[in-house]
């Protein structure tokens, strides 16, 4: 079996140093679980949390560990009735080949309905978070302002294709012309901003009526230039702050003195909390957009599980163009 362990846990951005890439015999199957052999593992910005030890919403990963992650493949072999070789499933399996589980960690899929690897973006967890993000604390109304930020990544090109659907007016945050032009060619936003330019100018550009949601993704300069710009009783959809998970200090952040003045409604969210129970409402209607050909999805498919540490290194970095999945070889 192949699998990735924590080796230490990083100061700052991840090395390679910090992962170990063991061979190790598969897993035989104990009474009641499932033998599984995973064909893509999903990269995820909160893997870096789980690295750390500092206080969070989740245990981090033990060093000596297995990586944690989202994995979709086929099972090999079950002494549980239910599922059979052959079937596909999705599961929290790590970053590993083969993984003996007991059935309440597996989920079961038609592998018919979609390429398997969507499974882990466009209709998966990151999926999953835009749609329960929009429902509960976004809130968008047709006609509205809503600009979200890591607009070309896994959950970003989710959110504002929900939002354009719903009838709002749509603006993307990226880094750089392609993954901007994908944002307005292909997944049909209004507009798309380079973050690596002047912000305030382009934000002005784009928004002139102001902003009513923000799809908080990535914090730093481009949340300080975002906020002064929010409307009356905005909403803040407070996703994550990617642009701040290797600092090792907390870096300053907006007066908070216009979420007063403006009513601001600026909340959190972890989509475990709520949102699993809802998947199967939100995979039928994400379906359905894929059907009526109004939904796009962009991947960035990694060969070969022993390059997972490179390129979740390179995730933190901006440099994935989409939903980034390891094709496990
Ligand atoms: P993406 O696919 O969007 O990939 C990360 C992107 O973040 C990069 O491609 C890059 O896009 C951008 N980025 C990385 N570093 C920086 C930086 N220093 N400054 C600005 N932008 C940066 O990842 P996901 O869609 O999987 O995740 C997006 C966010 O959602 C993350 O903050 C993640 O933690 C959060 N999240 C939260 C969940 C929850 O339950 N609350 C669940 C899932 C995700 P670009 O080149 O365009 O800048």
């Amino acid at each position: 079996n192949l699998q990735i362990l924590l080796r230490r846990r990083p100061q700052g951005a991840p090395v390679a140093e910090d992962f170990e890439i063991v061979e190790t015999p598969v897993p035989q199957p104990k009474p009641g679980e499932v033998l599984v052999r995973a064909q893509y593992l999903s990269l995820d910005p909160y893997m870096r949390g789980r690295m750390s030890d500092a206080k969070s919403y989740s245990a981090p990963v033990a060093i000596g560990a297995v990586m944690e992650g989202q994995t979709a493949g086929e099972v090999v072999a079950s002494d549980v009735p239910g599922f059979a070789p052959g079937d596909t499933v999705l599961g929290g399996f790590g970053w590993q080949r083969y993984s003996s589980v007991a059935p309440g960690r597996l989920f079961k899929i038609d592998p018919g309905e979609a390429p398997l690897s969507a499974s882990l973006g466009v209709l998966g967890m990151p999926g999953l978070t835009a749609w329960v993000g929009l429902e509960d604390i976004g809130q968008p109304k047709p006609g509205e302002t809503v600009v979200v930020s890591a607009a070309s990544g896994a959950v970003g090109q989710v959110v504002g294709q929900i939002a354009r659907i719903r009838g709002c007016k749509v603006v993307g945050i990226a880094g750089g012309a392609k993954k901007c032009e994908f944002v307005t060619e292909v997944l049909g936003f209004d507009a798309c901003i380079d973050h690596r330019g002047d912000l305030d100018a382009q934000l002005d550009a784009a928004c002139p009526n102001g902003i009513d949601v923000y799809w908080e993704n990535v914090g730093g300069a481009v949340q300080r230039a975002v906020f002064p710009r929010l409307n009356d009783h905005a909403r803040m959809v407070m996703c994550g702050m990617i642009a701040e998970y290797n600092d090792t200090s907390p870096a300053p952040g907006p007066n908070l003195m216009s979420a007063v003045r403006k009513r601001l409604r600026i909340q959190g969210f972890i989509v475990s909390d709520s949102g699993w129970p809802r998947y199967p409402q939100f995979r039928t209607e994400l379906l359905g957009h894929m059907a009526s050909g109004r939904l796009a999805w962009r991947e960035d498919v990694v060969e070969g599980l022993r390059q997972a540490p490179q390129a979740f290194i390179g995730l933190l970095k901006g440099e994935n163009f989409g939903k980034l999945v390891v094709k496990i070889d």
